[in-house]
């Protein structure tokens, strides 16, 4: 997949959650971020599983592909809360990627 498939998805799917949650578009990150802290916790659950550190219970319902599905909800979210503030991820991510590389020279 590339990535400007993964930044369409989440355009489209930023104006689907704000017509279905009536917010005006550009106004639902609070919503978006206290929904990724819910996704992060979902992830930690998961590798406490992959872990095997979760209860009998918790266990059984864990694979590898629920732990592959939370972290994708964990990056679609994160996507999600940057659409909402109008930040420019590929400018971020380049940014980013240039300050941890410099860190190595
Ligand atoms: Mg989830």
């Amino acid at each position: 997949m590339e990535f400007n498939e993964l930044l369409e998805f989440v355009t489209v799917e930023n104006k689907r959650l704000s017509a279905k949650y009536n917010v005006e578009p550009g106004h639902g990150v609070l919503a978006r971020t206290v929904k990724l802290g819910e996704e992060v916790g979902e992830l930690c659950a998961e590798i406490l599983a992959h872990q095997s550190l979760q209860r009998t219970e918790k266990l059984e319902k864990s694979s590898n592909d629920t732990l592959s599905e939370e972290l994708a909800d964990v990056l679609i979210t994160t996507l999600l809360v940057a659409g909402s503030l109008n930040v420019d991820v590929k400018t971020a991510l380049r940014k980013k990627m240039e300050k941890i590389n410099a860190r190595y020279h």
